[in-house]
């Protein structure tokens, strides 16, 4: 999926869909996602699924994964290995991708800080 909050295509952190008679996602109901590389949490609709165009090579255990060839990141269908997209070859898109990464891991950081330093429990927290 293409996320709106980074502009980049990965697999996603969360995803919340219903499955209908035929097994597949009932598009009908609500499905959200959340972006694995910056968090941003949306709903999406079945237009907005892409087409499998290209191949990943896992680089665990060799397995090619099917995936758009506008990937930056791509799970491994077969250990769950987050690995980098066909999209990477382009520069600009796998330095976008190392700097949204960052960014989503400072804040994931400052938000365990911030509950634990609201956590009397843990106690006070060295900054
Ligand atoms: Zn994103
Ligand atoms: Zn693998």
């Amino acid at each position: 999926m293409r996320c709106l909050g980074c502009d980049l295509v990965g697999p996603a952190e969360r995803l919340d869909y219903e499955l209908g008679d035929d097994g597949d996602v009932a598009w009908a109901q609500r499905v959200t996602w959340q972006c694995a590389e910056c968090g941003y949490l949306d709903a999406i609709t079945a237009d907005q699924v892409l087409d499998l165009d290209d191949v990943h090579t896992c680089v665990g255990c060799a397995a090619r994964t099917p995936c758009p060839a506008s990937a930056a990141r791509v799970e491994c269908e077969r250990c769950g290995l987050i690995g980098l997209g066909p999209a990477t070859a382009d520069p600009e898109i796998a330095g976008q991708l190392r700097a949204i990464e960052a960014l989503h891991d400072m804040e994931l950081r400052v938000q365990q800080a911030l509950r634990a330093s609201r956590d009397p429990s843990t106690g006070p927290h060295p900054a």
